[in-house]
């Protein structure tokens, strides 16, 4: 019998003090013990609305029957019937929006923790050997190629592979995983983990390829010679910067540069590595996302006096995942809410000195239902920084716009689509950041996956 009322396991975490000076990942994985109480809360619910509000459709109640029979290679494929990246979307989707935050049990005894047991079921599934890749239908004879190797392209290139055509992923960098890579931090996500994940998509015949920048190495109208169809996946990697005077001084990062500095070229470990990175004293990081929460936490990681973090809005508005800005306060970053920069400050030599900032109440909700941030008059302030990391959005890089005008994008870049999900140009596909914005790992997967149907079903009448 299902035990709801059971305490809600959380599992360990690496201590604050500790972790704060390391690069370890933080959240331990469950004991099979733990794996065991946490699945026993679930009610398998007959119209689970954790499934239902999850964006790729993870058969979770049934994931988790598996697991409280101890069948978790069964459990891992299960899940891997919609979402090939289980052990990544375990760790890093904000299942307080999605499947937790519609768990039935949420308000009177605390959602089941389905993150941790999709990661416990993809982890130790992996561990024990049984992990099984998808089957792939019998080769289509057809060829596809995906742009970016994120998770949109990820997701499309395994879809793709499953209906059994030939295809091929094509990343401008030197390594796979998109942002998984390059922005989210290790002791978020283990890199080897990444890696183990994209090895179960390589098993089904998916060939990865680095070091190609379409619309420079290749334009789409090249691949489209050799491959029938092509989806692109390339994401919002073009840093947002703020505009403020002084914002060219030296001491001032995009959270873009200083993340992949860390997290893709191994920074931390210069001169182990060939990429240096620097902070000083006193770190500011602009913003209140993700991107924000992990330029902190990598910054502290680093050994600087404070690190905080200043957000126009306050933390109601705030779109990082709840567990992340957690994280973050529990290793000492600060928060100041309410805050504008106005100007870097910086001395004859052009180092930052400071940044005038100015306080502000909230206003009446944008587009997005979020209250704006309303400027209190004479409220200027300077806060003695050394260091300003901008993470305040991201927008698609215009290579791929640039240099194939059949895309017709928007004033932000982005790719416009039709209702069929189709854009401008025949037989190309997108998803992701770069229709988004910016977005999630899960929005980017579902993007990958229902344009791989699309492309399927535009493949079967070529
Ligand atoms: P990306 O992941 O950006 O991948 C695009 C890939 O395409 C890149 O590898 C890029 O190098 C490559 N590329 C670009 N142009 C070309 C080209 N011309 N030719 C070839 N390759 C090209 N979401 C969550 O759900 N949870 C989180 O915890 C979370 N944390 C985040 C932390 C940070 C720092 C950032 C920046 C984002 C975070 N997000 C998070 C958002 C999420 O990572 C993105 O929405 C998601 O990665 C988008 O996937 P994508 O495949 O569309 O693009």
């Amino acid at each position: 019998m299902p035990n709801p009322s059971a305490p809600r396991q959380n599992g360990k975490q690496l201590a604050p003090e500790v972790r704060k000076r390391n690069f370890e990942e933080v959240a331990q994985i469950f004991t099979k013990e733990e794996a065991q109480a946490e699945a026993n809360r679930c009610l398998h619910c007959k119209n689970a609305r954790c499934q239902a509000n999850c964006p790729v459709g993870v058969q979770i109640p049934d994931f988790i029957a598996l697991l409280k029979d101890g069948k978790v290679g069964e459990a891992a494929s299960k899940i891997m019937e919609t979402s090939l990246l289980p052990a990544i979307c375990g760790r890093v989707c904000p299942q307080e929006k999605h499947c937790e935050g519609n768990c039935v049990l949420k308000e009177r005894f605390g959602s089941v923790n389905i993150g941790m047991l999709e990661r416990y079921t993809a982890d130790t599934a992996r561990k024990e050997g049984l992990l099984k890749a998808p089957q792939t239908a019998k080769p289509t004879g057809k060829k596809v190629a995906c742009i970016g190797s994120g998770p949109s392209s990820i997701a499309a290139a395994a879809e793709l592979a499953r209906a059994g055509h030939d295809v091929t992923v094509f990343e401008a960098l030197h390594a796979f995983g998109g942002v998984l890579r390059y922005g989210i931090p290790s002791f978020r996500l283990p890199r080897e983990v990444i890696d183990h994940e994209i090895e179960t998509v390589k098993s089904m015949g998916v060939k990865f390829v680095t070091d190609v920048l379409v619309g420079a190495t290749e334009k789409i109208a090249d691949l489209l010679k050799d491959f029938d169809a092509v989806y692109v996946g390339s994401g919002a990697g073009l840093p947002t910067l703020t505009g403020i005077p002084g914002e060219n001084a030296v001491g001032v990062y995009s959270a873009n540069e200083f993340l992949t500095r860390i997290n893709l070229m191994q920074a931390f470990k210069f001169p182990e590595t060939d990429t240096p990175i620097q902070v000083g004293k006193h770190v500011v990081v602009l913003g209140g996302g993700n991107s924000a929460m992990d330029a902190a936490r990598c910054a502290m990681r680093l050994g600087p006096d404070s690190v905080t973090i200043a957000y126009r809005r306050s933390v109601a508005e705030m779109p990082a995942r709840a567990a992340e800005v957690e994280h973050a306060k529990e290793e000492g970053v600060q928060f100041e809410y309410l805050v504008t920069p106005k100007e870097v400050l910086a001395d004859d030599k052009g180092r930052v000195t400071g940044l005038k900032c100015t306080r502000n109440q909230l206003g009446e909700p944008d587009a997005r239902g979020r209250r704006r941030p309303v400027e209190i008059p004479g409220s200027e302030f300077v806060m003695p920084v050394d260091t300003i990391i901008v993470a305040i959005g991201q927008k698609p890089n215009p290579i791929i716009a640039k240099t194939t005008p059949e895309l017709k994008t928007t004033e932000r870049g982005v790719l416009v689509l039709d209702e069929e999900g189709k854009t401008t140009m025949p037989g190309v596909y997108a998803g992701g950041d770069i229709i988004r914005g910016g977005a999630t790992v899960l929005l980017a997967m579902k993007d990958g996956i229902e344009a791989a149907k699309r492309i399927n079903a535009y493949l079967e009448g070529k």
